[in-house]
């Protein structure tokens, strides 16, 4: 009863949410590009059948609560968006009926009280190192933390990286070529800031002048995708105030952000501020795709020996931006380096925000199944374009005992630049 749908009654989103079932044919391509159909096996848990749960609630013919698990356990990986012959835009819908479905449903105290514990800190990274500091002792005492905080505590590294500050503006060495600025990230501050060090070198090292807008804040990625429309769009309307637009770009290093802020203008969507959304995210570029089209200044030196690299796509680089070949293109130029492709390279590694938190099993699961594949692999070395994904692997590197080092492709960059 497609008819059935008021595109009004849903908000700003409506018309979108609507176009995309619509646009499903029910012909089960995507089914299997699914980590969470290819793990449990159902059609519920599948992105056929999430459109038709969707469907069914925005119809008012089923409860919220028979379609929350299912809904729930999506990654929003977006594989089944490549996967699709008919183009259904799937992050025209979930992301928005989760928001319509925070405003609308109840949800568990304990989820509750689990997702605001969570919107306190990540997005705030010195709040974020005082938890992550807190965390790292309470591995120490895992029967003072609640069983279902410590699977992301798991993933800390036993070592916190010091805190590091960033110049407003790195000059650019030798003739200026372009002028970018940069979006830091907040996890990542946290957990491995010379990733920052390391893209703002590159750049610098290759004729770019990056500024480093103080007023940035959190991409509003995470709150956007659990559903709180309200906290997402003030991080957006934040970062529109405080990203400069005479600047040639706006570079992310971390897949997540840069997927998050292609998405202001849906975020924003029916504000006052949608058509500066729009302008800024044209102007959004991952770091990869930034540096292939200016092109390297120099060759890479090399590693001084053959070295075999998994390149690990990023879901929300390779399904959410359409980036696959830029990165691989900029390792592929380092000497000596051959890029060795995984199988089932598109299925998540399960990192996918806090979905170590809310879905623990499946998380686990798959980053189980990535870094088996690594280890089978034989790579000396991986590289990532995301925080998220980069901490996922090494921590299921370590589980199984592989000391095979995982990196962001600019830190591999910054190590074999020939100055
Ligand atoms: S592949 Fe596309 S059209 Fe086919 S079931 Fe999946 S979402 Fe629907
Ligand atoms: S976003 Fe990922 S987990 Fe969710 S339905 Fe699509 S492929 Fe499955």
């Amino acid at each position: 009863m497609l008819h059935a749908i008021s595109a009004e009654d849903h908000g700003p989103h409506g018309p979108a949410m609507t176009r995309a079932i619509q646009a499903c044919v029910h012909c089960g391509f995507c089914l299997a590009a699914c980590p969470t159909y290819q793990e449990l096996g159902q059609e519920m848990d599948s992105p056929r059948g999430r459109i038709v749960l969707m469907k069914e609630v925005l119809e008012g013919t089923l409860d919220w609560q028979a379609a929350q698990p299912h809904v729930d356990r999506c990654l929003g990986c977006l594989a089944c968006e490549p996967a699709c012959p008919s183009g259904v835009p799937y992050r025209d819908l979930i992301s928005p009926f989760r928001a319509l479905a925070r405003e609308r449903f109840a949800r568990s105290q304990m989820s509750r009280l689990r997702h605001w514990l969570v919107a306190q800190t990540l997005p705030y990274p010195s709040r974020f190192r005082v938890a992550a500091t807190l965390g790292r002792l309470g591995k120490h005492f895992p029967n003072l933390v609640p069983e279902s905080m410590r699977p992301m505590l798991n993933l800390l590294p036993s070592c916190l990286p010091p805190r590091q500050s960033w110049p407003e503006v790195v000059p650019a060495q030798g003739a200026r070529r372009a002028r970018v600025a940069l979006l830091l990230g907040c996890a990542q501050q946290v957990l491995d800031p010379d990733i920052n060090a390391a893209t703002l070198a590159v750049l610098s090292h290759n004729g770019v002048e990056v500024h480093v807008p103080p007023g940035q804040t959190c991409c509003g990625g995470l709150s956007w995708h659990t559903g709180d429309r309200e906290a997402a769009r003030e991080f957006a309307r934040r970062n529109l105030a405080a990203f400069p637009s005479d600047l040639d770009a706006i570079v992310t290093n971390a897949a997540g952000c840069g997927s998050a802020l292609h998405e202001y203008p849906v975020i924003l969507a029916g504000t006052p501020e949608a058509k500066q959304a729009h302008a800024f995210a044209l102007r959004v570029l991952d770091v990869s795709v930034f540096l292939r089209k200016l092109g390297l200044r120099r060759q890479p030196k090399g590693f001084g020996k053959p070295t075999k690299i998994v390149y690990q796509d990023a879901c929300h680089l390779a399904n959410a931006q359409g980036v696959r070949q830029d990165p691989r293109v900029l390792l592929s130029s380092i000497p000596d380096v051959r890029l060795v492709e995984l199988p089932d390279a598109h299925l998540c590694c399960g990192s996918a925000g806090t979905y170590n938190l809310d879905q623990p099993g499946i998380a686990a699961s798959l980053g189980e199944q990535k870094a088996r594949a690594i280890v089978a692999s034989g790579a000396d070395l991986v590289a990532s374009g995301n925080i998220g994904c980069i901490t996922q692997i090494r921590f299921h590197l370590a589980r199984l005992g592989s000391a095979i080092p995982i990196r962001h492709t600019l830190q591999i960059l910054r190590d074999t630049d020939p100055l």
